[in-house]
C-alpha cells in the first residue's frame, strides 16, 4: 500500500510539478535570456552583462558592466549606476580581470587555400581566439593563389567557410599584373578586400612579385575612390658592400649577424624615401586624396621613423605599424642557428629596440600587428640553422597580447595604450566601423585577461597554431593570461575551451 501511495504521489504530484517547472523554465528562457540555438558560444545567453572592476573604455578605465544583446554592446554602465538595472538578467562577473576591446590584428598570414599545411583558417583563428584577437585581416600572400583577383578572393572566402572562430577580413594584393589594370583592381575592391598590400622587394613567394613606385602610385589613385588603404612592405634592395660580400660567400650563414647585415636599415629608409614621393598625393586637395598609405612592420627606429614623422606633419595620409618581435627581442640575444627569429625586415640591435618603444609609447608608431607568418617547420631549417636560406617569418599569433604586456610593462605601457594600439587604431585602418572599442553600438568583441597571471610558454602550454614549436616565443616566461574571448557576443574561448562551432564571419567591404 505504501508503495502504491508512493506511486500515486509521483504520478499525482511530482510529474505535474516537474512539467509545471519545465514550462516556467521554458517561458523564462524565452522571455528573458533567450537560449541560443547554436553552438557558437560557450554561454547560452543572447542578452547578458559582462562585469569587472577594470573595463577599458574610450573614456578611461571604469568599474562596471557591459551589456550585450544580439551580439552588440547595448550599454556600458559604471558600478554606481548599475543597481537595479542588472536585476535578474545574466551577469558574467570577471572580478578584477581586465575587460578590453578584442584585438584587431591587421597583419596575419593564414596561408589557406593552397598552403593549409603551414597554418589554415581553423588553427589560425583558434589561436587568435585563445590570444584575445577577435578580428584579423589576412594577408594576400603565402596562400595559393595569392589574393590578387576577384576570383582568388572568392576562393579565399570559400576556403574559410565554417572554419572561422573569429571574424576575418582580407587584404588584396597589388602586383605588377593588376597595378595598371584599373578594372581588375576595381573588381578586387568591389568584391570586398579591405585594401591592398604590395612589396617593394621580393616577397619570397613567386606568384606575389614586387611592385615599383609607379605601380604604387597607380594603386593609390584607384584606392582614393574607395577610401581604402595601401599597405606596403617598405624595403628596397640597396646593394651594400656587406651584401655583395655575402653573395660571394663571405659570412657564416649560421650567424644571425650575417643575416642582419644583408638587410640594413638603409633598405627601409630608401623605400620610405621613395614612398614619400607618392604619399604627398594623399594630402587634402591633391590627386589621391582619400587614399591612405600604411607602412607595415617597421623595424628601423632611426632615419626611417624621422622621415615618417616629417611626412605626417606635412599632411600625408600615412600610418605605420611595428610588431611585438621587434619590441621583445634584440639581435644581440639571437643564438647562432636559431632561425625561428628570422623575419624581414630583421630584428635589429638593443639600442634600436629602445628607440622603437620610445616611438610607440610617444605616439609616433600608430599601431601593432602580429605579422604572424608561419610555415612548415622544415622550411625554418632548424637543424642546419642557415639564416640565409631559412623561411623568413615569425609565428606569434596567440601570444601577442601577453608579449606586448610582458615586455611593455617596464616601459610603462598602459591598458589604454594597449587598447588603442591593438584595437582602436587597427580597426580604423581596416575601416571596421563597429569594432575596436568597448562602446555602445559596437560589436561585442571583447577580451578578458588577467595581467598578473604568469606562465611558462613551453610544450605544455595549450597553443593552437598548427606548428607552435617554431614560435620564437617558445621557452619564454610571460605574464598576461587570456581568460575569455567574445566575438559579436559569442563566448568563443574560455578556460582552454573553444565553442564547438566556428561562427566567425568573413568581413567584406561594401
Ligand atoms: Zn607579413
Amino acid at each position: 500500500m505504501r508503495e502504491r501511495a508512493g506511486m500515486d504521489f509521483l504520478q499525482g504530484r511530482v510529474l505535474p510539478l516537474l512539467s509545471l517547472l519545465a514550462s516556467f523554465l521554458f517561458l523564462y528562457l524565452k522571455t528573458s535570456s533567450k537560449l541560443s540555438t547554436s553552438d557558437c558560444s560557450l554561454i547560452p545567453y543572447d542578452r547578458y552583462w559582462i562585469s569587472s572592476k577594470r573595463i577599458v573604455t574610450p573614456n578611461g578605465i571604469i568599474s562596471g558592466a557591459v551589456e550585450v544583446m544580439g551580439g552588440n554592446i547595448v550599454s556600458v554602465v559604471k558600478t554606481e549606476d548599475l543597481k537595479g538595472i542588472v536585476g535578474s538578467t545574466q551577469v558574467v562577473d570577471y572580478g578584477e580581470a581586465i575587460v578590453m576591446p578584442g584585438l584587431v590584428d591587421v597583419h596575419a598570414h593564414l596561408d589557406e587555400p593552397g598552403r593549409a599545411e603551414w597554418e589554415g583558417f581553423s588553427t589560425g583563428t583558434k589561436a587568435a581566439a585563445a590570444g584575445g584577437i577577435t578580428t584579423l585581416i589576412d594577408m594576400p600572400l603565402n596562400s595559393y593563389p595569392s589574393t590578387v583577383s576577384e576570383e582568388a578572393l572568392r576562393l579565399k572566402v570559400e576556403a574559410s567557410e565554417d572554419k572561422l572562430y573569429v571574424d576575418v577580413g582580407f587584404w588584396g594584393g597589388l602586383v605588377p599584373e593588376n597595378a595598371f589594370n584599373t578594372s581588375a583592381l576595381e573588381g578586387l575592391l568591389n568584391a570586398g578586400v579591405l585594401g591592398l598590400k604590395s612589396f617593394m622587394c621580393p616577397s619570397g613567394i613567386n606568384d606575389f612579385p614586387m611592385t615599383n613606385i609607379s605601380h604604387i602610385k597607380e594603386g593609390l589613385h584607384v584606392l582614393a575612390k574607395y577610401k581604402r588603404p595601401l599597405l606596403v612592405h617598405a624595403e628596397v634592395q640597396v646593394d651594400t658592400q656587406s651584401h655583395a660580400e655575402l653573395k660571394d660567400g663571405i659570412g657564416d650563414a649560421r650567424s644571425y649577424l650575417t643575416y642582419l647585415r644583408t638587410r640594413p636599415p638603409s633598405w627601409e629608409e630608401a623605400a620610405i624615401r621613395e614612398l614619400l614621393t607618392v604619399t604627398k598625393d594623399t594630402r587634402t586637395g591633391w590627386p589621391a586624396e582619400g587614399a591612405h598609405l600604411h607602412i607595415v612592420h617597421l623595424s628601423d627606429a632611426s632615419s626611417s621613423l624621422d622621415l615618417i614623422k616629417e611626412a605626417k606633419s606635412s599632411g600625408d595620409s600615412l600610418t605605420v605599424e611595428t610588431c611585438p618581435h621587434y619590441l621583445a627581442f634584440s639581435a644581440e640575444e639571437i643564438q647562432d642557428g636559431d632561425t625561428r627569429f628570422k623575419c624581414a625586415p630583421p630584428i635589429r640591435d638593443a639600442n634600436n629596440k629602445e628607440k622603437l618603444w620610445e616611438a610607440l609609447l610617444g605616439g609616433h608608431i600608430d599601431m601593432l600587428s602580429s605579422d604572424h607568418s608561419p610555415s612548415v617547420p622544415e622550411l625554418k631549417l632548424l637543424h642546419e640553422g642557415d639564416f640565409l636560406k631559412a623561411w623568413g617569418g615569425i609565428s606569434s599569433l596567440q601570444f601577442v597580447l601577453p608579449v606586448t604586456w610582458s615586455y611593455g610593462k617596464k616601459y610603462g605601457i598602459s591598458f589604454e595604450q594597449l587598447a588603442s594600439l591593438w584595437s582602436e587604431r587597427p580597426a580604423k585602418l581596416a575601416g571596421l566601423e563597429f569594432k575596436g572599442a568597448i562602446a555602445t553600438g559596437n560589436h561585442a568583441d571583447i577580451v578578458v585577461w588577467e595581467p598578473d597571471a604568469e606562465f611558462e610558454l613551453d610544450e605544455n602550454h595549450a597553443a593552437y597554431h598548427k606548428h607552435p614549436s617554431i614560435s620564437a616565443y617558445m621557452g619564454r616566461r610571460l605574464s598576461g593570461s587570456v581568460l575569455a574571448t567574445f566575438v559579436r557576443g559569442n563566448l568563443v574561448y574560455s578556460e582552454r575551451k573553444h565553442a564547438t562551432t566556428a561562427c566567425g564571419v568573413p568581413i567584406l567591404a561594401k
